[in-house]
């Protein structure tokens, strides 16, 4: 997770041939920035993923792809809702998919689902590749059946935990409408929400979640990882690892799992998208 909370997100999904971003809502330099500190540059990318059009998780690209020429992945409403912004223009490299379908990004198999969240088309993924199998779930207000079915297979969940619900009520900050929008069912997870849908996942492959998307003043990484941490030993879990990601430093780096370290021959067709937003 290069960051991740209610000021910006952005993460790097990598194998030895493929590295995505996913989002890309910090500034540009401090995308780079970490990005370097990952041991990758920018030209090295094999493309942006988005998973929808807030300002959260796109206001670095314009600058990133004015400098460098990053395909972006993305549904077509999400582009369309980008289009007025300048992005539209630095942008010529968009590749355009529909909200469940599955593509391949060099050699990692990208499945895509739709989530509940107030944005035009936004959207979850599982990442496979080798053996490695990734989950990914930020900005949604509840869990469907059918993204739990999705996330059945994966060993690593990214998984928001958004606000403590407490926090949240007694924030003197936030208007009620503010208040409604985050706690409705096309807000955000809470704490206790991220923690049910983990205890969901425990009969089947969960080994590691990475908490993130945390609020800025309703929630603390100590709050989300006591809540969660709770649940599992509740369900005598405590073999499953359990990480916090933060706004201002990149997290640890994660081992999901392991890719033919040989050379990959391309076997993916570039018709496949639609090019033009
Ligand atoms: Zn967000
Ligand atoms: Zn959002």
């Amino acid at each position: 997770m290069l960051g991740s909370g209610s000021a910006g997100n952005s993460a790097l999904v990598a194998t030895d041939h493929c590295r995505i971003l996913v989002d890309g809502g910090l500034s540009a330099r401090q995308v780079v920035l970490r990005l370097e500190q990952c041991g990758v540059t920018p030209n090295q990318l094999d493309g942006v993923l988005l998973t929808h059009e807030h300002g959260d998780h796109v206001c670095g690209l314009e600058i990133l792809c004015r400098k460098f020429d990053l395909p972006i992945y993305c549904n077509p409403l999400t582009a369309e809702a980008l289009r007025s912004s300048d992005l539209a223009e630095r942008c010529r490299n968009w590749r355009l998919f529909a909200t469940g379908t599955e593509f391949s990004i060099c050699d990692i198999t990208v499945q895509t689902f739709p989530v509940p969240h107030d944005a035009v088309d936004p959207i979850g993924f599982v990442f496979h590749a080798g053996s490695g199998t990734l989950g990914f779930i930020t900005d949604l207000g509840y869990v469907t059946k059918m993204i739990v079915e999705r996330l059945r297979t994966v060993r690593t969940l990214v998984i928001e935990t958004n606000h403590d619900e407490k926090l949240l009520q007694n924030d003197t900050h936030r208007p009620w409408p503010v208040k409604q929008r985050i706690q409705s069912r096309h807000g955000h997870l809470s704490n206790t929400a991220a923690a049910g849908v983990i205890e969901e996942l425990l009969p089947a492959n969960i080994e590691r979640v990475v908490l993130g998307h945390l609020s800025r003043d309703c929630n603390t990484p100590a709050l989300a990882l006591t809540t969660v941490r709770a649940s599992l030993e509740k369900c005598g879990r405590t073999d499953v690892e359990i990480h916090c990601a933060t706004q201002f430093e990149i997290s640890t780096q994660f081992r999901i799992g392991d890719t033919d370290p040989g050379a990959f021959q391309p076997t993916f067709e570039n018709a496949f998208f639609q090019r033009a937003p």
